[in-house]
């Protein structure tokens, strides 16, 4: 019996509730199923209001194979990116606020993805039971064959509220390299190479990277605009969303009190290292 998108929503939500601390955790309200919805998921509503929403079609979608999951944990992890970050209590004031906000589910959606395959025990269950053994080179190639279908089918939008699809997938892609930097607590060039090889490594997804080159833009104004809007979000809390057991806040926490000074230095180090490492980062 396959599985269906609804329960990985439910696993997703309840692994991500077991990364906080007991009694602390946030509610992650979902609905599903409730209506028909053009959009997969939508997230709505602010404070204790603030709820994921996935489509009737979305929730009996059947999940028969890795890819099938990866392609649905991509677009849930997405979802919760934005719970995370309660991206619902700002108001937009232009469309590059949006398009920031939607880079940045991308980039932290991979990581919330990322987790849940890692150290989610609901998660790793069902991989187990679509007859998955972990094996990364494999999960890595069965992300790429996910990356592809979203290129193929949701990031291929001519919507200006979004990036370009291969831009989409790199997002998704930084997320991936970004989790795995920290799991192996080091930055590992020749290693985020390789992971990057194999999520590109879809025949017409790296097609697409080649042919669509010139569209591929990884703006470090959205990562500016991003931080503006997260740390207006944070105000004066520790995070936008507290309460992370200490193992996970370097996945998956939310603070964003830097300054451009900071995260210039930290992009400074981050190329001298790649340089001692023997890898010429272009300026950014
Ligand atoms: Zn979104």
């Amino acid at each position: 019996m396959p599985i269906k998108g609804r329960e990985i929503v439910q696993a997703a939500r309840w692994d991500l509730r077991s990364f906080f601390v007991k009694g602390i955790a946030p509610k992650f309200k979902v609905e599903l199923g409730q209506r028909a919805m053009r959009e997969h998921a939508t997230y709505s509503g602010r404070g204790d209001k603030a709820i994921l929403c996935f489509s009737k079609d979305f929730c009996s979608y059947d999940v028969s194979s890795i890819d099938d999951y990866n392609f649905v944990l991509m677009i849930i992890s997405h979802e919760f990116a934005h719970y995370f970050h309660k991206h619902n209590e700002h108001t937009d004031v232009d469309s590059f606020d949006t398009k920031s906000i939607e880079a940045w589910a991308d980039f932290f959606g991979a990581k919330i993805m990322m987790s849940l395959a890692t150290f989610g025990k609901n998660n790793i269950r069902i991989c187990r039971e679509l007859g998955f053994n972990f094996h990364s080179g494999d999960m890595l190639d069965s992300m790429s064959n996910a990356l592809y279908r979203l290129a193929a089918s949701l990031f291929d939008a001519e919507d200006t509220r979004y990036s370009n699809r291969i831009t989409r997938v790199g997002y998704c892609a930084a997320g991936v390299t970004s989790f795995l930097d920290s799991y192996w607590k080091d930055f590992n060039f020749s290693r985020s190479l390789d992971v990057l090889a194999r999520l590109y490594s879809h025949e017409t997804l790296s097609e697409w990277l080649t042919a669509e080159s010139h569209d591929f833009s990884l703006d470090r104004g959205v990562i500016e605009r991003v931080n503006k809007i997260h740390n207006k979000i944070q105000g004066y809390q520790l995070d936008i969303t507290g309460g992370l057991k200490p193992e996970f806040i370097k996945y998956l926490g939310t603070s964003y009190k830097t300054t451009p000074e900071i995260r210039d230095l930290y992009l400074r180090t981050r190329r001298e290292q790649a340089k001692r490492q023997g890898f010429d980062l272009p300026d950014f």
